[in-house]
């Protein structure tokens, strides 16, 4: 048996609480404003079922971005390679939510991390489901364990409400021909999946199929362990965005933010992680969460590299 790692996240908690400067909650979705960046909590989960957790690893908090890896895994689980035909998987070096390439590159996304190219893959998982944020949803609880987790009614208003940019992405995308659906029926789905609301413990349980290669909480295959590394290579190279690049130099596994404060974390073979803090940084990443992955590798040497 391996040692205990809730040491670890103990004395992390503790480094991090003394942080300088904490960024600020996300407020162009007013509903996400008010959130305390003082807020923190961590939470491991190793294959063998163990959980370790710190803080506030029980409190649910708005995933956001972080829906697009479970959106990923089961829209490539259930059209595999041609998904790949309507999204592409480089990084973009762009902000998140910017739509400055889309045109030049023919309504095709960089990657389904951003929104434009979650927006497709929503879509593609609406065609084959007929109700992607449904699926995700169900698919989140029976992995987690949760049957509670549910869908925060007051984030999505908001972020219906204050939705013009990712309306703009879509309806730019439909005008390619890159959108199965009709535009108001994905954003409905979209905003719905983004403001899924979990705890650490919940979604680093809910995360292990990626570090035990494709496989399911109850033994079945959701993805081959091919599609599964691809899955993890997509997340080390994009899933924070223009800031993958450090990310992956300071903490060294695939990950995936959201602006919600969370980030999630695959170490395959091993464990997966989840950190949330509210405070993000200019990239719309936490500020506390990357800090405590960074010491979370650093201190274990539990990184790919
Ligand atoms: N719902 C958010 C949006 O579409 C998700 C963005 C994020 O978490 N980076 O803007």
């Amino acid at each position: 048996m391996s040692p205990s790692l809730q040491p670890v996240l103990d004395r992390i908690a503790a480094e991090v609480r003394s942080l300088p400067g904490r960024g600020r909650p996300a407020d162009y979705i007013p509903a996400l404003a008010s959130a305390d960046p003082g807020r923190f909590g961590m939470a491991v989960a190793e294959l063998d079922g163990t959980v370790y957790g710190v803080g506030d690893w029980r409190v649910p908090f708005s995933t956001q971005s972080i829906t697009k890896v479970f959106t990923l895994a089961l829209a490539l689980s259930l059209e595999g390679d041609p998904l790949w035909e309507h999204v592409g998987r480089e990084p973009s070096g762009n902000p998140f939510n910017s739509l400055v390439q889309l045109e030049y590159e023919n309504g095709i996304p960089r990657n389904p991390f951003i929104n434009a190219g979650a927006l497709v893959v929503t879509d593609r998982l609406q065609t084959l489901t007929g109700d992607a944020a449904g699926t995700l949803r169900s698919f989140l609880r029976a992995e987690s364990g949760n049957p509670g987790l549910d869908v925060d009614e007051r984030v999505a208003d908001s972020e219906s409400a204050h939705g013009d940019r990712n309306a703009a992405l879509a309806h730019f995308m439909a005008s390619y021909g890159n959108i199965a659906n009709p535009v108001p029926t994905l954003l409905r789905q979209y905003f719905r999946q983004c403001s899924i609301e979990a705890s650490c413990a919940d979604l680093a349980v809910a995360t292990g199929f990626l570090a035990r290669h494709g496989i399911r909480s109850d033994g079945s295959t959701l993805l081959t362990r091919s599609q599964a590394k691809q899955v993890n290579a997509v997340m080390l190279t994009c899933g924070t965005y223009d800031a993958a690049g450090d990310f992956a130099y300071r903490v060294g596994l695939p990950g995936k933010s959201g602006v919600g404060g969370g980030i999630i974390a695959v170490v395959p073979g091993r464990c997966t992680v989840c950190v949330w803090s509210p405070g993000l940084d200019q990239r719309g990443n936490s500020v506390a969460g990357v800090a405590a992955l960074d010491r979370f590798t650093t201190l274990t040497g539990l990184s790919v590299f």
